[in-house]
């Protein structure tokens, strides 16, 4: 007999094959952000991966030493394979050493993965699905993406001047819900036809975790949270406004909180961007709206991210690919890398000074005139440097930049 779809959906709704994504009733005073509280020493899981990952990962560890000479911290970087390198070395995108090294890591540094040589794999074989399988081995529940166009570099933006100058965003979006991972889903015939369907759903608890990253994040940076949603219209929007403004008013109290529906965010990311601090919301909206953000910024090569997990070790990655049509080339820029470990002492290790060290000398290498290929523009009088000069330089800086309190150990 075939049924309706309706009668379907309603159906699995009281049964129990409807489903919906574990997550913990996380109590009101328990931290997800800083996997670690500060401490001197840290272990570091460092996965170079493919095409340029391991000229950017070479020129971050550079970075890296001359922050910890002039900081006091130790890092104890330790590589393993991710990827298509781990599919040559061991049949496997994501082995199981690579895991156990991640989850006894205080965090997780990666640079990228992919390439044309294994685009033909069976899936189990393919790069991305070991990025999939960390993800979610690791927990990994929400992505932040910040989209800062620094002053420098302005002009890569395709939106005029005086709408993208001064641009610092913080997209937090969840990752392991919503319409992507509900089920009932599928394509069935009904009535003679086919019909496609998914399940957008969030439990309570998923909602509650998400917005209390979102608080912390906010909390962080300019106390300014608009939580993105289609409440007008969706029953499971107006389940996530209650509790992200139930959670933020508890926990939250100094966070200014305002709701989007997301035609409107998508419109205003565009018209007036600088009136967002941080924003948060649901898988699906939030891998629409955090690309249009990045694009705000205009280069790939200048963009970090964050995947946070309830506990454990973040995991810190450029949000470009490999690019293998530049790969060992000496011309990728890494700053998206060094950024994601700016990324990585703010949001993990507990380290708010050395993410500022390591942000305002990326700053000074653009203000000195430093660009790689993919953000030099055509007469802007800059110096055309490779990926490792580019490295050079900042770690130049991060030795020697002057800053308002000198770190101590
Ligand atoms: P890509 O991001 O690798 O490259 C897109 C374009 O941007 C290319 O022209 C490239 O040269 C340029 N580019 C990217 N990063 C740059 C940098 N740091 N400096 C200068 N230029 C840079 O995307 P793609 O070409 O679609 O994918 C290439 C491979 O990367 C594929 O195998 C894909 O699956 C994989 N990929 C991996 C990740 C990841 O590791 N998280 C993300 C996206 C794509």
């Amino acid at each position: 007999m075939k049924l309706p779809l309706l009668t379907i959906l309603a159906f699995a709704s009281k049964s129990s094959a409807f489903f919906v994504a574990p997550a913990s009733k996380i109590s009101s005073n328990s931290q997800v952000l800083n996997a670690v509280s500060r401490k001197d020493s840290y272990d570091i899981t460092v996965l170079p991966g493919d095409g340029i990952g391991p000229e950017i990962t070479t020129a971050t560890k550079e970075v890296l030493a001359a922050l910890c000479s002039r900081s006091g911290m130790k890092l104890n970087l330790k590589e393993a394979l991710i990827g298509g390198c781990a599919i040559d070395a061991k049949n496997d995108p994501f082995p199981d050493e690579t895991l156990e090294q991640c989850r006894g890591s205080d965090s997780v540094l990666l640079a990228c993965i992919g390439g044309y040589k294994w685009d033909k794999n069976p899936r189990e074989l393919r790069p991305e699905t070991g990025l999939l399988k960390m993800r979610k081995e690791m927990g990994l529940f929400a992505n932040l993406r910040p989209a800062k166009v620094l002053p420098q570099l302005v002009e890569t933006s395709t939106l005029k001047r005086e709408v993208v100058e001064g641009v610092d965003v913080m997209v937090v979006r969840e990752l392991t819900g919503d319409v992507y991972f509900g089920t009932p889903k599928g394509i069935d015939i009904i009535d003679g036809q086919r019909v496609g369907y998914n399940n957008m759903i969030y439990s309570e608890s998923e909602i509650e975790r998400i917005a209390r990253v979102a608080g912390d994040v906010a909390s962080k940076r300019g106390k300014k949270l608009v939580s993105v949603d289609k409440a007008n219209v969706l029953d499971v929007s107006q389940l996530w406004r209650d509790v992200v403004t139930e959670v933020i008013t508890k926990d939250f109290s100094d966070i200014e909180l305002s709701h989007m529906y997301v035609d409107n965010a998508a419109m205003q990311l565009i018209r007036n961007p600088k009136q967002f601090d941080t924003i948060v919301c649901g898988n699906i909206f939030g891998d629409i709206l955090s690309d249009e953000a990045s694009m705000l910024v205009g280069s790939l090569g200048m963009l970090p991210s964050a995947s946070i997990g309830e506990s454990g070790p973040g995991v810190f990655e450029p949000c470009h690919g490999s690019a293998p049509d530049i790969a060992g080339d000496n011309i990728a820029n890494p700053l998206a890398m060094i950024l994601s470990a700016a990324m990585m002492m703010r949001y993990d290790l507990d380290r708010p000074e050395e993410a500022k060290l390591l942000e305002d000398s990326v700053e000074a290498v653009l203000e000195k005139g430093l660009r790689t290929a993919d953000i030099k523009q055509d007469g802007d009088n800059c110096e055309l440097v490779g990926c490792k000069e580019m490295g050079e330089a900042v770690a130049e800086f991060v030795s020697s930049i002057k800053i308002e309190n000198e770190i101590t150990a």
